[in-house]
């Protein structure tokens, strides 16, 4: 009796231990994934794209050895355009097709320009050519267009060609008043707004300080979208600068700001908050995992960058846009943002005529 006693017992504290490892392995897997999660939960998302690719093959190599979160924007008339495309893909890299626009002054222009006089065919007939010549794009955005960016007219009959295809549309904003936020209104087409120029002054000072510039902005908006070109300059600049970026600073494809933080769109992010509280709100218990994920996002702000959990915020990520209600959020989102970025862009306008943007009023027509 007395050994079936201690057997007992001894079972007992033997099931107890076993239980205690247990529970204690998994609250250290949670501290595991929780605290790296938090910790890249304020990471400022920072994307740069180099226009012009196509022409200067030796200093383009130089671009492709620079992290693949770099993407390049390629002028499908170019000599090396085709070939620059395949070698960025093999690397993982995003590739824009940089569309020549008509710019307002005298310039030699890029074979296929486009010109706001253009007939919708014409137009539709030079976006299929270059999309042909650009393999694996997955956004556009405009060479020079000063002209161009500036016709609501010409731009509309741009965004509903894009609209047939899924390339976002990068304004590359070289002028203060541009129409493509209004034009694409209404369609289905994606837009992301350049902030900064890089090397409007080929410097490697000025660059560099363009670049402090792009990162500052990335931390006061949550995101920011610097443009350069394949100048030994800004090669040079680039190359140190991004050796020594700041860990909360993240670089990231243009794509991937896409239904996010876009520059300047802090009321968007709280309207698509509101969309997703008001769902959650109709969602039917049992029916999705999203309060779950919510939760957990919500428990990692609250601590601090790791790389672990990076993933795991991303599949969070990839979860919410595998949901059809999701997308339909992020509709009604992209609609009340580009009716936002219509507003914002009078208000751009007339912060211009101030002089209040000096990056839009000195950006140069590239
Ligand atoms: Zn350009």
């Amino acid at each position: 009796m007395q050994y079936l006693l201690i057997k007992c017992l001894r079972s007992f504290t033997l099931l107890l231990g076993i239980l205690h490892f247990r529970v204690a392995g998994i609250c250290w897997l949670l501290l595991a994934c929780i605290l790296p999660l938090s910790l890249n939960a304020h990471a400022a998302r920072l994307a740069i794209v180099i226009d012009d690719v196509g022409y200067r093959v030796h200093n383009e190599k130089k671009i492709l050895q620079m992290p693949s979160a770099i993407s390049i924007a390629i002028l499908p008339n170019s000599p090396y355009g085709r070939e620059m495309a395949q070698k960025a893909h093999k690397q993982g890299r995003e590739i824009l097709i940089h569309l020549p626009m008509a710019p307002l002054s005298k310039q030699p222009l890029e074979k296929n320009t486009l010109h706001p006089a253009m007939n919708k065919e014409e137009i539709a007939a030079i976006i299929y050519d270059a999309i042909q010549k650009v393999p694996y794009a997955t956004g556009m955005n405009n060479h020079m267009g000063s002209a161009m960016t500036s016709s609501l007219n010409g731009m509309e009959k741009v965004m509903s060609i894009l609209s047939q295809y899924h390339l976002y549309f990068l304004d590359s904003v070289t002028i203060g008043n541009t129409q493509v936020a209004k034009a694409s209104a209404g369609t289905a087409v994606q837009i992301l707004r350049r902030n900064i120029f890089l090397d409007n002054v080929q410097t490697e000072a000025e660059t560099l300080n363009q670049l402090n510039r792009a990162i500052a902005l990335a931390r006061k908006q949550g995101s920011a979208i610097a443009i350069g070109h394949p100048y030994p300059t800004t090669i040079r600049a680039l190359q140190q600068g991004l050796a020594t970026l700041p860990d909360d600073i993240e670089l990231v494809a243009p794509s991937r700001l896409l239904n996010h933080t876009q520059p300047g769109k802090q009321s968007n992010q709280q309207t698509e908050q509101q969309c997703r509280n008001t769902q959650k709100s109709k969602t039917e218990p049992g029916t999705t995992s999203e309060p779950k994920m919510d939760y957990l996002k919500m428990v990692g702000e609250t601590l601090v960058p790791g790389v672990i959990i990076n993933t795991l915020k991303q599949s969070f990520e990839k979860l919410r846009n595998s949901s059809p209600k999701t997308e339909k959020l992020h509709s009604a989102a992209q609609i009340k943002s580009k009716k936002d970025n219509a507003e914002r862009d009078k208000a751009k306008t007339k912060q211009n005529k101030t002089g209040a943007h000096k990056a839009v009023s000195t950006c140069s027509d590239s």
